[in-house]
């Protein structure tokens, strides 16, 4: 039904201009004496005054948001693992909302603590939006806090590095490393 708006329900902006409209939107803007209906043919197929209806109908359908989507970085702490991890979500509700980062901060080269960059932690959209965001320097540095502080349960790899470093510097003296597994942090500080 193509009606002219004379007192739209919620969008005063329309009033004075023509939609093409399913019957019962109609049927209850005739009830509420929101429309009158348009006796004058449609816009012609193809036309100017056809395309504007028929972008005006797509804006409505579909409203882009007004502002690029934020992303929230942030350090969480595990409920029961007590592992810290960086955490990112955007905005937009249909965007990643599970983007997490645990790993480690640190690797073990000559017996010694070497920071790694954590440069590669990038959060990248899924809700359409171009461009990835790379994590914040101040994050990062809050989960190396975190990450040294907390007394939290390894992964075979990190209890590795862990074991790694408790080894005497001498490098005659072989220890072999094993797999130690899940381990509490604390128990492998020397
Ligand atoms: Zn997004």
């Amino acid at each position: 039904m193509y009606i002219l708006w004379t007192n739209h329900p919620y969008d005063k902006s329309k009033n004075g201009t023509k939609q093409d409209v399913p019957r019962s939107v109609w049927e209850s803007a005739k009830t509420y004496g929101q429309a009158e209906l348009v006796t004058e043919p449609r816009p012609r197929y193809g036309s100017t005054e056809w395309m504007e209806a028929r972008q005006a109908a797509s804006r409505e359908l579909n409203p882009q948001p007004r502002t690029d989507p934020r992303v929230e970085w942030g350090i969480k702490i595990g409920t029961f693992n007590k592992r810290p991890a960086i955490t990112a979500s955007c905005s937009n509700p249909n965007c990643n909302r599970n983007f997490r980062y645990e790993g480690p901060t640190f690797k073990v080269a000559g017996g010694r603590k070497v920071p790694l960059s954590l440069d590669f932690i990038v959060f990248t959209h899924s809700c359409g939006y171009a461009f990835p965001e790379n994590v914040p320097a101040q994050v990062v540095e809050e989960y190396r806090k975190a990450y040294a502080g907390g007394n939290f349960l390894l992964t075979p790899d990190e209890s590795k590095m862990h074991a790694a470093l408790a080894q005497p510097g001498d490098s005659n003296k072989r220890v072999d490393l094993v797999a130690i597994g899940y381990v509490e942090k604390g128990q492998l500080e020397f």
